[in-house]
Parts: C-alpha cells; sequence; structure tokens
C-alpha cells in the first residue's frame, strides 16, 4: 500500500522546507523581471490554501484557473490541491462554447483568472455559474471580481503539511477538442508525486537541483507535464515566462536566466531557430540547455539546426490523457554517431513503469520490428484509464489507453508515431504518412512549414497534397519540391498537388490543425 506521503502536498512542504532560499524569476506583464523565492511562493500558496477553505472548498470541488505562465499560476497548482480541492486549469485558447461547456462539466465552483484575460472569460461569463471569480492583476470596478491579492493575507502553517491518501483527486485537465468535444482527465496526488519523481529521472528528463527550468510548456495543458510539481520537488530555479510569451522572450530568458531546460512544440523550436541564424551572437545560451520537442513530430532537419546552435534536443512524445509519455534522446550513446538524428527523429523510449503496444488490424499485439503498424496502446501509473464521468470508454481497453495514434516500434523498443490515425492518408487502401512527408519538406532549405493532407479523389479514395510556406527571401516551384521528396519516397506517396500558402493554421496548441486544413482544401483542390 502506498503512504500518505505521495502526494502533492509533500512535494509542497518538502520544497518549502528544504529549499526555501531557491529562486523563483517571472517575467510581468510589462516585460520586466521580478525575483522571488520558494519561501515567498508557498508562503502565498499556504494563504491562497487557507482562503479557499475559509471560503468553504470542500474536498474534491473544483477550482478553475485561466492563467498564464505566471507565479500564481503556481501558487494555484499547490494550493487548491493542498486543501483536497481539485484544480482545474482552462486552457485559455479555447473557443468560447468549449470553454463554458468544460466550466459546465466540471462544475467548477471558484476561477482564477488573470486581469490580462479577462476579455476570454467575459466572452462565456454568461453561460457558466461560478461562485466567486478572483483576479490576478487589477479587476475593473463593479464588475463582481475580486482581488485575488487581497485573498492572501491571513496565512497557515499547517497548510502543505496535510497528509492525504494517494489516490485523491487533484487535477482535472481537458484535451484540446482536436478530435470532438474536450474530454476531462483527473490525476490524483500519487500520481502527480509519481509522474513528477518520474521527471527526475535519467531516464527520463533527468529534472535536477541543478537545473533552471524556463516554464515553457503551456501550464493550463497536460498539467504542464507536472514540470511545475518536478521542478519543486528537486529544488530547481524556476523561471515562469509570464503573458503570452513568442520565441523572442523565450530566447531573452534562456539567455538572461541561462536556462538548462525549456520546452516547446516543434514550431516554437523553429521560431527559436529561425531567430538566432539571423541574430548571431545576440543571444548566449547556457551549454547546458536542453531543449525539448513534444506535441507534434520534430523533424530530423530541426533537431540537427538545434544542436548546431548549442542545444541537446530531446524529442518526447505525450498527449493530455498520458502526462509523461516517451522520450527519444534515452540511449542514444549506443548508436553511430551518424544515426543520432535518425533515432532522436523517432518519438522515443517509454518513461520508466511506462509500457506501450502497438496492436494490428487482426487485434493482435505487433511484432517490434519496425515495420508492422497498429494502433499505439499505453499504460502506466499516471495514465488515464478513463475520462473524467466515465466518458469515451471505447478509449480504454484492459487498462490500456487506445492513443488514436498509429505507430510501429523497432527492435530497439523506440517508438516511432507514423500518423495520428485520422491524418493518415488512405490512397488505394495502402497508407502514406503526413508526418514523414513534412518532415521531408521542411529538410528543403526554401520551406519554412509544411502540412501534408489527405483531400478525396474519385478513383483512390484519398490523395495526399501539400501545402507550403515558403521562406523569406526564397524560392521554389512545385516541381522542384517534387523531385526534392522523389529523392526519398515511392511515386505513389508524393503528392498530387504543392499548393503554396501565406500561413498554416495552427490549433490551440499549436500544432498544425489538420481538420480545418482538410476541411479548407478538400473541394477546390481538383478544381
Ligand atoms: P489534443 O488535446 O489535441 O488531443 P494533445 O496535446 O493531447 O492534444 O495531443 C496529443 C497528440 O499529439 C498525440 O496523440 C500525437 O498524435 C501528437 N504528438 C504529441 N507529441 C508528438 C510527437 N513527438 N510526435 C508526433 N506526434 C506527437
Amino acid at each position: 500500500m502506498l503512504g500518505p506521503t505521495l502526494t502533492v502536498n509533500a512535494v509542497f512542504d518538502r520544497a518549502a522546507r528544504l529549499f526555501p532560499k531557491q529562486e523563483i524569476v517571472e517575467r510581468l506583464d510589462d516585460g520586466s523581471i521580478r525575483q522571488s523565492t520558494y519561501r515567498e511562493t508557498l508562503g502565498r500558496a499556504a494563504q491562497l490554501a487557507e482562503r479557499l477553505r475559509r471560503a468553504g472548498l470542500q474536498p474534491g470541488d473544483r477550482v478553475a484557473t485561466l492563467l498564464w505562465n505566471r507565479t500564481a499560476h503556481l501558487e494555484a497548482y499547490y494550493a487548491i490541491p493542498a486543501v483536497g480541492g481539485v484544480i482545474h486549469t482552462l486552457n485559455l485558447r479555447l473557443n468560447p462554447p468549449d470553454l463554458a461547456h468544460v466550466v459546465n462539466h466540471a462544475e467548477d465552483r471558484f476561477l482564477i483568472v488573470d486581469a490580462s484575460l479577462l476579455p476570454v472569460f467575459e466572452a462565456f461569463r454568461d453561460e457558466v455559474r461560478l461562485e466567486r471569480v478572483f483576479v490576478v492583476g487589477e479587476p475593473p470596478n463593479g464588475a463582481g471580481y475580486e482581488r485575488y491579492d487581497d485573498l492572501l493575507t491571513v496565512g497557515s502553517a499547517d497548510v502543505g503539511r496535510e497528509r492525504m491518501a494517494p489516490d485523491t483527486p487533484a487535477f482535472l485537465c481537458y484535451t484540446s477538442g482536436t478530435t470532438g468535444r474536450p474530454k476531462g482527465v483527473l490525476w490524483t496526488h500519487g500520481q502527480l508525486a509519481m509522474a513528477s519523481l518520474a521527471l527526475t529521472s535519467t531516464i527520463s528528463f533527468a529534472i535536477s537541483r541543478d537545473d533552471c527550468i524556463l516554464m515553457s510548456v503551456p501550464m493550463f495543458h497536460v498539467a504542464g507535464w507536472a514540470l511545475p510539481y518536478a521542478a519543486l520537488l528537486v529544488g530547481a530555479r524556476v523561471v515562469m515566462p509570464g503573458p503570452r510569451p513568442h520565441a523572442r522572450d523565450m530566447l531573452d530568458l534562456m539567455s538572461g536566466e541561462q536556462a538548462t531546460f525549456a520546452a516547446g512544440v516543434p514550431t516554437v523550436w523553429h521560431d527559436i531557430a529561425n531567430l538566432m541564424e539571423a541574430n548571431p551572437g545576440l543571444w548566449s545560451l547556457s551549454p547546458r540547455l536542453r531543449a525539448v520537442l513534444g506535441g507534434s513530430a520534430a523533424p530530423e532537419a530541426l533537431l540537427r539546426r538545434l544542436e548546431r546552435l548549442g542545444m541537446t534536443a530531446i524529442h518526447g512524445w505525450g498527449m493530455t490523457e498520458v502526462l509523461l509519455g516517451f522520450q527519444a534522446h534515452v540511449k542514444l550513446d549506443q548508436f553511430p554517431p551518424e544515426e543520432r538524428y535518425t533515432w532522436l527523429a523517432k518519438q522515443g523510449l517509454p518513461a520508466p513503469f511506462v509500457e506501450a503496444r502497438v496492436v494490428g488490424d487482426d487485434g493482435r499485439e505487433a511484432p517490434w520490428d519496425g515495420k508492422s503498424v497498429g494502433e499505439l496502446q499505453v499504460r502506466g501509473p499516471w495514465i488515464a484509464t478513463s475520462y473524467y464521468l466515465g466518458e469515451s470508454a471505447e478509449s480504454f481497453h484492459d487498462g490500456w489507453l487506445a492513443t488514436g495514434d498509429v505507430a510501429v516500434i523497432d527492435e530497439e523498443g523506440y517508438i516511432k508515431i507514423v500518423d495520428r490515425a485520422k491524418d493518415l492518408i488512405k490512397s488505394g487502401g495502402e497508407w502514406i504518412s503526413s508526418l514523414e512527408l513534412e518532415a521531408a519538406l521542411v529538410e528543403h532549405p526554401a520551406v519554412e512549414e509544411a502540412a501534408v493532407i489527405g483531400v478525396p479523389h474519385e478513383r483512390w479514395q484519398e490523395r495526399p497534397i501539400a501545402l507550403v510556406v515558403v521562406r523569406q527571401g526564397q524560392q521554389a516551384t512545385a516541381e522542384e519540391l517534387r523531385a526534392f521528396l522523389a529523392e526519398r519516397f515511392v511515386k505513389w506517396w508524393l503528392p498530387d498537388k504543392i499548393l503554396f500558402v501565406d500561413e498554416l493554421a495552427k490549433t490551440s496548441t499549436g500544432k498544425l490543425a489538420k481538420a480545418e486544413l482538410r476541411a479548407r482544401y478538400r473541394d477546390q483542390v481538383w478544381e
């Protein structure tokens, strides 16, 4: 039996007692930098927790946050579970009807919202019923809001010291809804504690006390990959990027604070690489910087560029339901150096205690031969075994989560995502991987970004087309790009059309919005 110390509270208590002087740096709305310490931040978390309890928060009650990655969000990450509540992070990029849906579905009682995000809240405010709304920053007068800072006046030294069963619910996060209505994933104290411990392992991201962590993964998405817990567990220095962090802000912070760990979707790293190449010498990064790319496939070309710029690239795979999934940098030393990027571009090996299998159309587990494709299924201590309130039960089989990704596993145990099942292009009964074609296209020097989608075709049911954004100051023709692809792919994989576009639609988490692109191009393409 797992005892009552496997909790977020134990992380809270440990960090407050053992590392009170460690720094937390925050970039404020005006771009200035504020320094604080674990002692101050966790002291405020204790005050928030006490206030929530006095406001009548009962065990299991949900408190929503609509916040950028700022210190107040870290306070909420610790304070709400500390008194038995469940923190529900709202994805500030969701559409208002989806936001209203998740608040109502979760039956959130209170909300903590960034003053700068009040317009986002006000777009769905009338559709939800919240008892109290606390504003971080200055709320407008007479709008029924309370000031978050006014709450933090009563301290209680005992907060964070309470112990509870590891299976006490602590955190609720909804998927981004790219495959339908957002669905809730609920994590317990024990799951978050274990995931944060796993993040410190050398067979995961090896988060340590020597790290300076740029908290760049949105804390409203996938519990910030549990990094806000792992960072304080080990007493690392933490940098909060604040509102609307762009690539340039990330670079300023990585360089200014000498960050050793930062994570983001490949698009962000792509922008960072562009900026660094255009401004040599402007930023000087820590030689220890680990750049984690996750959320969508990291092309070999990008991994190579980042390492050329002096970072160590780490490619990871995960999803909301998974929290912490695979990492590709583990065991790389055993391959010849010229193969480094081939392996790093795979999605990697499972985190400790995570298991993966690929299940073919016949329902059987596929062999680890690097060829047999099927649906990727995963299970592990922090991986969801149901959705909140039991929706979509078909995604779960005997403790395994069916991910909706199509993958292969090779003899080394490396998992390679071929595509999302719904993005895989089926041409005449055979499949074509949009991910592989995209990764190849961005290797071309004139290509800034590329999306490959399947569009309906009379004869082949579906055929691939490519949408390409050309790099500034460069030129390319469709023939040239087709010839470039023809060097590596069989003829029937080559996109039937290559269209040049100014930009590509993205989802709320910065990934290519394939469904939207398909809808936009499905009819007009053959005209
Ligand atoms: P959503 O809420 O949109 O489902 P998630 O952020 O949970 O969003 O996305 C999970 C999906 O993102 C995975 O199922 C997978 O298809 C994709 N993904 C994440 N990381 C990678 C990666 N490294 N390579 C390829 N695909 C990835």
